[in-house]
């Protein structure tokens, strides 16, 4: 789903942080040598099994808390439904805006970044 024909930004391939758009060269994979590696680690490791490569494999904790963080995407979502039926302050709708989108910015961020 394309949210209002705008481009997806690039992402590192492991830890999903935006990655400034590169002016030369290849475009760039990895946001630093760390998510690079853990890549690399992970290829080798699911070698000669079924997963794939580049499985998003979490622990169960870090599952918990993205399902956790999306729930509270969607009672952030929730709340600027209700601020706007009751007429608030747009300035105040702005505001619980920019908190939903750093929610949504947080949660892309699927593995920790280390
Ligand atoms: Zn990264």
């Amino acid at each position: 789903m394309k949210a209002q024909g705008k481009l997806k930004p690039p992402a590192c391939s492991w830890c999903g942080r935006e990655l400034e758009a590169s002016t030369r060269g290849r475009p760039k994979k990895y946001c630093s040598q760390s998510c690079r590696q853990r890549a690399y680690e992970q290829r080798n490791n699911v070698k000669g099994t079924s997963i794939p490569h580049n499985a998003v494999i979490l622990h169960p904790d870090r599952a918990e808390e993205l399902i956790d963080k999306l729930f509270e995407l969607r009672c952030s979502a929730e709340d600027i439904a209700t601020a706007v039926e009751e007429h608030e302050d747009p300035r105040d709708i702005r505001q619980l805006c920019n908190e939903l989108v750093d929610l949504a910015k947080n949660v892309e961020q699927l593995r920790i970044r280390e």
